[in-house]
């Protein structure tokens, strides 16, 4: 259903921005290599605890967005050539 669907925006380093439609029930984050702006889905999110820590503070309508930076396996091998 379209309506279950949004968009959710990340913003990346050096200004870029992904978008990305995601569903409820199929949120996931991002890892970005540095070097080559690889990027790869993790799968889940661990950050439930976060969000009960907004809640907690009376905020509803939660979402959140974080991205992974590191250097990928195939620019760590470049890089010790
Ligand atoms: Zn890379
Ligand atoms: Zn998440």
């Amino acid at each position: 259903m379209e309506e279950a669907a949004i968009v959710q925006r990340h913003p990346l380093e050096r200004g870029r921005n992904l978008y990305a439609l995601v569903s409820p029930g199929h949120h996931h984050h991002h890892v970005i290599c540095r070097q080559c702006g690889r990027i790869e889905r993790l799968p889940g999110c661990d950050s439930s605890r976060i969000e009960a820590a907004a809640r907690q503070r009376g905020f509803s309508d939660l979402t959140h967005i974080m991205e992974v930076y590191g250097t990928c396996p195939t620019c760590l091998k470049k890089s010790h050539v």
